[in-house]
């Protein structure tokens, strides 16, 4: 019987999951809503339904499960399965989610900051193959981060998180951000940020007509319509994106002096912005970088689109049971 694991991917608005082997393929796929605003309880059961069905399916395929791994967004109790504080799904807020998959299955669970696990992920099976030192973001509803340093996830000193790169203050007057603070990185550079952008042009009537205020007034506005409204020429558009490029720039410009490294890959869904921000993000980095030469920095996309942070996840599962059998 071939052994695999599961690797999860609760975001705010979907959950993803799906069989992983050995070698970092995912052999079946799960998407499902993941519905918080019902409830944690509703969450975490369709998420137990949904790793039955990948048990079901690995079994019928002669595979058997071994381990879980989860990648939630927010800050991780890893040690009691639990999830401390999420931004974005505040009602998992002290949810025993871990706990309660390991009862149910009688399985190794783990679970980890999401956007670390998408850092694990790409460093496993994409663009942070080759690379020891490097920065990882990711630009959804808020901004994920991650730091790879000399090969190895870093996990800070056992507070629950690290690497949240995106609430590093940018701008003490900025907008305020879903962590409660005001100019996070976030809160320049995320779907909310962009979304934010908007309302406001609308509240102040310095948005009255054109396609942004049609996809608002049609319910239909997101990261990708105002990322097509940028394509097209749309002056705000364009503002906005040129915003989140500056404030990406300056962060990484920082980040990299502090570190004395010159890498970062970034990914998540607003990333498919990519050509609307790299320009000024470029720019920025290049206006507030002095100890890295200039030259020397790559900014890469993520390769593994939204596949990242469930293979990290996995990977992790594969680690832990890898721990547990060298400790026996
Ligand atoms: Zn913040």
């Amino acid at each position: 019987m071939n052994h695999v694991v599961l690797g999860t991917d609760i975001g705010g608005t979907h959950m993803r999951l799906a069989v992983v082997d050995e070698q970092g393929a995912a052999l079946h796929h799960l998407r499902r809503k993941t519905l918080i605003a019902e409830g944690a309880k509703v969450t975490s059961g369709r998420l137990m339904q949904g790793c039955q069905e990948l048990m079901d399916w690995s079994r019928d395929r002669g595979c058997q499960v071994q381990a879980i791994g989860l990648g939630v967004a927010g800050r991780i109790d890893a040690s009691q399965g639990k999830v401390l504080f999420s931004p974005h799904l505040p009602e998992m807020n002290g949810y025993p989610l871990g706990l309660e998959l390991r009862e149910r299955f009688k399985l190794p669970v783990v679970l980890e900051n999401d956007a670390n696990v998408f850092g694990i992920g790409e460093q496993w099976a994409g663009a942070g193959r080759d690379v020891r030192n490097w920065v990882g973001l990711t630009l959804g509803t808020g901004v994920g981060g991650c730091l790879i340093l000399e090969g190895r996830l870093w996990q800070g000193s056992g507070l629950g998180s690290a690497g949240e790169l995106g609430h590093m203050v940018i701008d003490p007057r900025g907008p305020r951000c879903a962590c409660g603070v005001r100019g996070c990185l976030e809160a320049h550079a995320s779907q909310s940020a962009l979304l934010q952008g908007v309302h406001q042009a609308i509240a102040a009537r310095a948005l009255t007509e054109g396609p942004l205020l049609d996809h608002y007034r049609a319910g239909a506005l997101d990261a990708a319509t105002i990322y097509a409204c940028a394509q097209a020429g749309d002056s705000l558009a364009l503002e906005l994106f040129q915003r989140m490029g500056w404030a990406l720039g300056l962060a990484l410009a920082s980040l990299f002096s502090a570190l004395g490294i010159c890498h970062a890959i970034i990914g998540g869904g607003v990333s498919a912005g990519w050509d609307a921000f790299i320009e000024p993000l470029h720019a920025s980095l290049a206006e507030h970088i002095s100890m890295v030469p200039v030259d020397m920095v790559s900014i890469q996309r993520a390769q593994l689109g939204d596949d990242a942070a469930l293979l990290g996840a996995a990977r992790l599962a594969w680690q832990n049971l890898d721990e547990q059998a060298a400790g026996r």
